[in-house]
C-alpha cells in the first residue's frame, strides 16, 4: 500500500458509500468526516448508521470545512454536475461516482472546471484497475492475441431488491446504458487503446418492476481498426457469470467473473500452444485500488484509475449506445 491519509467529505447518502466505499477508504487508513443529504433526517440517519461525526444539507458548508481534504460525490446521477461545482468552488480534490453527468455537455464542462481550478477530479470507475483488467491489457499490448479483432462483454446481471429505486424511473440519469454500460467501456477503452467512432444498439424493458428506462442493452462498438466491440448489459438476468472475451488473429483471451464489484475471477489465454489459466497475484479491493491511486495522485505521485477524461471518454460511448437505442440508427462517438 502507498496510500496516504485523506480526510473524506461525502456527497450522496448513498448505499455505494456505505457498502463499498467508506469501508475501503477506512481499511486504507483514511478518515470519513462526514455527509451531506438533500435530507436532514436522512444525513442524520445515514451518519449515525455508518459512524461520522457531521450531517449536513448544506453541502458548501461541508465542502468548505479545514479538515476535508477529498470529496466523494455518489449522489444520484443527475445532481453530479452541481455537487462537483461545489466541490470545485471549494478547492478539494474529487472523486465522483460514474457516470460523471447526464449529458456530455455537463461532463466536459465538469472536467474542465477542474482542470482549470487545479484540483483532481477523478471517476471511480472500479473495473480497469482490477488486476484482471491489468493483466488483460499487458497480455493484449504483449502482443499474446496478435492483431485484437473483437472484444465481447458479458455484464448482464440482476439488479438487487434494495436498488430498483431511480436507476428504473424515467429520469436523465436512469437505465443499464449510463449504470453498467459506462463501466464496460471504461474497461474496453484503455485495452484497446484506440478512439471508440460509432455503435448501433438494441434495448429492452424486460423485467417485472415496469420500467420507465430501458433494463436490458445489447450494443456493436465499432473502434479504430475496425476492432468490434459487442456489449449485452441488463439488470434482469440473475443466474449468468460476467465476462470479458478478446479475439485476435493469433490468440483469444476468455475471462470470466471479471465484470464485478468483487476481487475476483480467471482468465484462459488460447492460442496455437493450447489453453492455460493465467496466474493472478493481486487480489485487493477494488475500491481500494481505486482510493490508493486517487491519494497517490492527490501526493502528485501516478494517476487515477480513471481520471476525469477516462470518465468523459467512457460516457462518450454509453451516449452514442443510448442514442442508437432511440434512433435506431448507427451513432458516432462523440
Ligand atoms: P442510492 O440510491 O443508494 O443513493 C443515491 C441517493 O439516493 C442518495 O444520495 C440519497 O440521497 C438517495 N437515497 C438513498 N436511499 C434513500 C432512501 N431510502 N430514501 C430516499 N432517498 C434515498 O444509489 P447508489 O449508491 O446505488 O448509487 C449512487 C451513485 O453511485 C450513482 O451515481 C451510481 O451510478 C454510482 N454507483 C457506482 C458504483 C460503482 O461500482 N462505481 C456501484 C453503485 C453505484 P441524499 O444524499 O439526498 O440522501
Amino acid at each position: 500500500m502507498t496510500s496516504s491519509t485523506l480526510r473524506w467529505a461525502l456527497i450522496g447518502a448513498s448505499d455505494i458509500a456505505a457498502t463499498r466505499v467508506v469501508p475501503a477508504m477506512r481499511a486504507l487508513g483514511h478518515r470519513v468526516v462526514g455527509v451531506a443529504s438533500n435530507s436532514a433526517e436522512r444525513a442524520a440517519a445515514y451518519a449515525a448508521a455508518n459512524d461520522l461525526s457531521h450531517a449536513t444539507t448544506d453541502v458548501d458548508a461541508l465542502v468548505g470545512r479545514d479538515d476535508i481534504d477529498a470529496v466523494y460525490v455518489s449522489s444520484t446521477n443527475e445532481q453530479h454536475p452541481a455537487h462537483v461545482e461545489a466541490v470545485v468552488r471549494a478547492g478539494k480534490h474529487i472523486l465522483c461516482e460514474k457516470p460523471l453527468a447526464t449529458s456530455m455537455e455537463d461532463a466536459t464542462a465538469m472536467v474542465d472546471a477542474a482542470a482549470r481550478a487545479g484540483v483532481l477530479l477523478a471517476v471511480n470507475h472500479h473495473l480497469p484497475g482490477a488486476d484482471t483488467h491489468r493483466e488483460i491489457r499487458r497480455l493484449v499490448r504483449s502482443g499474446a492475441v496478435g492483431r485484437p479483432l473483437a472484444v465481447r462483454v458479458f455484464h448482464a446481471v440482476a439488479l438487487p431488491k434494495r436498488l430498483q429505486g431511480w436507476r428504473l424511473g424515467g429520469g436523465p440519469g436512469a437505465g443499464v446504458i449510463l449504470d453498467i454500460t459506462c463501466h464496460d467501456a471504461s474497461v474496453v477503452n484503455p485495452l484497446l487503446d484506440r478512439a471508440a467512432i460509432d455503435a448501433v444498439a438494441l434495448s429492452a424493458q424486460q423485467g417485472p418492476w415496469g420500467a420507465q428506462s430501458e433494463d436490458a442493452v445489447v450494443a456493436a462498438i465499432r473502434y479504430a481498426d475496425d476492432v468490434l466491440v459487442q456489449t449485452h448489459d441488463a439488470f434482469t438476468v440473475p443466474f449468468a457469470p460476467t465476462g470479458l472475451e478478446v479475439h485476435g488473429d493469433e490468440g483469444s483471451i476468455v475471462a470470466t467473473d471479471v465484470m464485478t464489484q468483487d476481487p475476483i475471477g480467471r482468465i484462459t489465454l488460447r492460442d496455437r500452444a493450447g489453453a492455460r489459466e493465467i496466474e493472478l497475484g493481486d487480489r485487493r479491493d477494488l475500491y481500494q485500488i481505486v482510493l490508493d491511486a486517487f491519494a497517490g495522485a492527490v501526493r502528485g505521485e501516478g494517476t487515477p484509475t480513471a481520471t476525469g477524461q477516462d470518465g468523459l471518454a467512457a460516457l462518450a460511448v454509453a451516449y452514442a449506445v443510448l442514442r442508437s437505442t432511440a434512433t435506431g440508427r448507427r451513432e458516432a462517438v462523440r
